[in-house]
């Protein structure tokens, strides 16, 4: 997310405005996403049509935009008649901060391509905690998380904007789904999104971190530092009675996390890379 510069000058947005049919709202916010929309907002016209509209920095090249959206309504199966209009115009800069606050960000699936079936569109305001869904140890969650997660409980541990939880709670609609963070202003910032995904009821949000007491879950996220994981990982192994997720280790680090796992004796360990950050599945 880009900070508009201090004003000297009127700063001026291009905002592609799309009309679309109701039914293709996640798939047309996940296109203007994908095309680099800093941030998207949707108001409703009629019953039957939506306006979206994606602010730009630049206005995006149209024939771009154009496949953009088209290839997101193909993921989600929708015809390409679903979007009526697109009209481009310039917006100046208004009270951004207060408008932004509106927005939220639309995070693309953790693997768009390949899978047919349509991406779980996560809306995330924020605010001052870590977790959009952009940061590479985020990345490497969701995709294992995608891949592990077969219902029945999760926790995440260091939740931050609640993005994890939420992704999770989204997949099944029936699992339980508890997430803490030491951070109370991060565990009201992640209560607020999961009320924007209509999960609030969903999930078991705490300020904390585990310990003893903390209920086991099939699935267990924590995406954390390795100082933080070494100190952790004997009471993450107790409380994941499926399988644990590591993340938010720096390449150089996971020899100090892999042989603290060696010590405790945990076994099948996979490693995945995005960048120069680094996750392990126990
Ligand atoms: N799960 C989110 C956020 C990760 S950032 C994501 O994947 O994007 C890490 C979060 O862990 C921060 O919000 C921080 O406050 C929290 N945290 C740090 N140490 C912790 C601990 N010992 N127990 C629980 N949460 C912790």
């Amino acid at each position: 997310m880009s900070v508009p510069p201090k004003k000297l000058e009127k700063k001026v947005w291009c905002a592609l405005e799309v009309t679309v049919e109701v039914a293709a709202r996640e798939a047309v916010e996940y296109g203007l996403t994908d095309a680099g929309s800093l941030g998207t907002e949707t108001s409703t016209t009629d019953e039957r049509f939506i306006l979206i509209t994606g602010y730009f920095d630049q206005f995006p090249d149209s024939e771009r935009m154009r496949n953009e959206l088209f290839e997101a309504l193909r993921i989600y199966d929708l015809p390409n008649s679903s979007v009526r209009e697109i009209k481009m115009r310039e917006v100046e800069d208004r009270d951004w901060l207060a408008e932004w606050k509106k927005d939220f960000e639309s995070i693309p699936p953790a693997s768009a391509g390949g899978s047919s079936e349509a991406p779980i569109v996560i809306h995330i305001n924020p605010g001052m905690a870590f977790g959009t869904g952009t940061h590479e140890t985020t990345r490497l969650c969701l995709k294992a998380i995608e891949k592990y997660f077969r219902g029945g409980s999760f926790l995440d541990v260091g939740t931050g904007t609640g993005i994890l939880a939420i992704a999770a709670s989204k997949m099944f609609s029936d699992a339980h789904i508890a997430a803490c963070d030491i951070d109370a202003e991060a565990i009201a910032i992640a209560k607020e999104n999961a009320r924007l995904n209509n999960v609030e009821d969903r999930i078991n949000f705490r300020v904390g971190s585990v310990d003893e007491q903390t209920p086991s879950a099939d699935l267990v996220s924590a995406n954390l530092t390795a100082p933080v994981i070494v100190e952790l990982v004997p009471l993450l192994l107790v409380v994941s009675c499926g399988r644990l997720i590591l993340s938010g280790i720096l390449d150089s680090q996971i020899e100090m996390v892999q042989s603290r796992l060696q010590e405790l004796g945990a076994a099948d360990l996979e490693f995945s890379s995005d960048s120069e950050w680094m996750s392990i599945v126990v």
